[in-house]
């Protein structure tokens, strides 16, 4: 690595496409135990709410987002998507046999248990066809903030990010883009296996090429952003990118964190955000994150428009283990 080169320090958080907002907040908070850390809009589109899935204090590279289109059509995977996203459980094995059952007894579709890069993992699917994996991860013991609304025993619950899977036309060109100009490492032993910072799950891609393209839409991916800790390495990578040819938004501030946009070769929509602020930022209590609409202060002054022009969601905490042996 250049001396110079800024560090992607693993993923910050992947955003994806629900055409079911309802549907979605039910799967995603009592299918798969994640807490909704924060219920908003998307700041670009105050029309869609922008739902935040994350563990118990929403840290920085847990978050699964959906932005809310009611009328886009269906993705399909192929050349230029995030073809797969996934999610870390703690414990080995044991763990996805729990969730082989909890997923038998909601009707999930799944795969079967599987190694992947040494770890046990479970292909499945949420009811719009989204791809995802859980990913067995009893390496992360410590600085794990599991939320108590897992369906599953605790010991088996969803922590955060794992990996995402990028499926591009030309995986060479893509693989030099992010050796070169974003620093990932290639790894020794498996050709299509990137890691950043400190590597290992929650710093991972895998790359897949494909000649078919796939299109963005309900239950696919719309962007991956990866984690810098603070504004002062988003300029630097803005820098970073700009020196090298590559446009981007500039920095934008998300309220929440602060980001930076831009396409990677291959089409995929890639984002820079830091770790901080965080979901605390607005003032939300911590006890009851996702309970209300949030909204940044500048969207405030708008909120009974805003309010008006989204459906309201039913939403029920979840209370813990509910599946039965
Ligand atoms: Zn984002």
């Amino acid at each position: 690595m250049k001396t110079n080169q800024p560090v992607l320090h693993g993923l910050h958080h992947v955003t994806a496409i629900t055409a079911d907002a309802q549907a979605n907040l039910d799967f995603y908070t009592s299918t798969l135990g994640m807490r909704l850390v924060k219920k908003t809009v998307n700041q670009d589109d105050v029309s869609a709410y922008h739902l935040f899935y994350a563990d118990a204090i929403g840290s920085a590279g847990s978050d699964f987002t959906f932005f809310d289109w009611a009328k886009i059509r269906p993705a399909r995977n192929g050349a230029g998507t995030v073809s797969e996203t996934g999610l870390r459980v703690l414990g080995g094995e044991a763990s996805l046999e729990h969730w082989v059952k909890w997923f038998d007894q909601q009707i999930v579709r799944h795969g079967a248990i599987e190694t992947l890069s040494d770890r046990p993992t479970l292909a499945f699917q949420d009811g719009e066809r989204q791809h995802l994996r859980l990913i067995a991860d009893s390496e992360s013991a410590t600085e794990v903030h599991p939320w108590h609304g897992s369906p599953v025993p605790l010991c088996a619950a969803i922590i955060g990010l794992g990996s995402v899977d990028l499926t591009v036309t030309d995986s060479d060109a893509t693989a030099d883009f992010l050796t070169n100009v974003l620093g990932f490492r290639s790894s020794a032993t498996e050709h299509n296996l990137f890691e950043t910072g400190a590597g290992g799950s929650g710093a991972q891609l895998r790359l897949h090429g494909s000649t078919e393209r796939g299109q963005e839409g309900a239950g696919g991916v719309h962007h991956v952003a990866w984690r810098v800790a603070d504004p002062q390495e988003l300029l630097a990578w803005q820098r970073h990118l700009e020196n090298h040819g590559y446009g981007t938004s500039g920095q934008v501030d998300r309220h929440y964190f602060k980001s930076l946009y831009f396409r990677i070769p291959g089409g995929i929509l890639f984002e820079i955000a830091t770790d901080g602020p965080g979901f605390a930022a607005d003032g939300e209590d911590p006890a009851h994150l996702g309970e209300k609409l949030a909204l940044p202060p500048f969207l405030e002054p708008r909120r009974a428009q805003i309010e008006a022009g989204i459906k309201p969601l039913h939403y029920q905490p979840s209370k813990g283990p509910k599946y039965e042996e």
